[in-house]
């Protein structure tokens, strides 16, 4: 409903009129007129505003600014800016016209700041590329904090519950083992997906509500690519849920999981490992060019070690795992 967009989006798709259909736009258009908000007006102040909308909120200011130095340039916004979202992922190349270079070096410059801002808090402390984010040290924390299954006792355990709707706010809670009535695991691949019901069998088929604050408070998800502790989870499910089936499934998966030569950490499952991304087979039976290469298999191990060394120093997320992941401890 055209009603319940707000002005800025409203705004945004008049200006960004080629992503939508063209009967869409003259709505908007006589929607925006009806709210007393002048179309013909539209200058470049209102495509900046646009744009910046359109990017994650940390980016704003950097983006006010490199705009006000491109005015100051001679810029005009029939001169766009050409950037991408794909799959969440933001990429931008440029101005449209690349002929007007001193434009476009302003431009190359912010790009490169904007990478160093964190595009939730605009900090500017340590920022790298995460999925599809660029996150400061205490927000990519944050992050991790969240996607940390943790708290474990002979009760139960504390896990992260986001948020339905983007007014809300997310919430940790705790879950008896005892409320765990049904047990779903599956898997493909090297990725595991695990579903702990409240509900059982008999109350499941009963219901049918499917409201999403219903789905969430009875169904509880997690990832083996992005929970952490999942195995650690898995481990203890299978002595604390009461079901054979559970317990064997389970064992097969940890039992499954092998040792890393080149991360000194229990984490390989299938053939890959889940925190260096080595291949098992490349490592157990390294191939020939690569001995010749490095004189031995031992030094060609030695080498993809300190290759991982320096790899987990430069990258937080590994660093993260690789610290605080209980699953893949030797001792476990
Ligand atoms: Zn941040
Ligand atoms: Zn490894």
């Amino acid at each position: 409903m055209l009603q319940n967009d707000s002005d800025e989006l409203l705004k945004y798709k008049y200006t960004f009129p080629q992503k939508y259909a063209a009967e869409h736009i003259s709505e908007v258009r006589e929607e925006l007129m009806r709210r007393g908000i002048d179309v013909l007006k539209f200058d470049d102040n209102t495509y900046i505003e646009c744009v910046i909308w359109d990017f994650p909120s940390g980016w704003n200011e950097v983006l006010k600014e490199m705009f006000s130095e491109l005015k100051s340039a001679g810029w005009k916004s029939d001169n766009k800016l050409k950037y991408n979202f794909s799959f969440g992922s933001i990429t931008i190349e440029g101005l449209k016209d690349d002929s007007k270079v001193h434009l476009n070096e302003i431009v190359q410059r912010y790009i490169k700041k904007l990478h160093q801002t964190c595009t939730r808090c605009s900090s500017q402390d340590h920022v790298e590329h995460f999925e599809d984010e660029y996150l400061c040290q205490s927000c990519m924390i944050e992050t991790f904090t969240k996607r940390t299954v943790d708290d474990f006792t002979d009760i139960g355990f504390k896990y992260y519950t986001p948020p339905i709707y983007s007014n809300e706010e997310g919430f940790f809670q705790s879950i008896r083992w005892n409320e765990i009535k049904q047990v779903r695991l599956s898997q493909e691949y090297d990725n595991l997906e695990l579903e702990l019901c409240k509900l059982t069998e008999d109350e499941e088929s009963k219901n049918n509500d499917i409201s999403s604050s219903f789905l969430r408070d009875n169904y509880i998800n997690f990832n083996s690519d992005s929970t952490i502790n999942f195995f650690e989870l898995l481990r203890l499910l299978a002595i604390n849920f009461p079901s054979e089936s559970v317990k064997e499934q389970i064992d097969n998966v940890l039992s499954g999981l092998k040792f890393c030569k080149i991360c000194d950490r229990r984490a390989i499952i299938i053939n890959q490992c889940k925190i260096c991304k080595n291949l098992h087979s490349s490592i157990e039976n390294p191939d020939k060019r690569f001995i010749e290469k490095f004189g031995s298999a031992e030094k060609f191990i030695e080498y993809r070690r300190n290759n991982f060394l320096e790899f987990k120093d430069e990258y937080f997320p590994v660093r993260f795992i690789y610290d605080n992941d209980r699953s893949f401890f030797r001792t476990i």
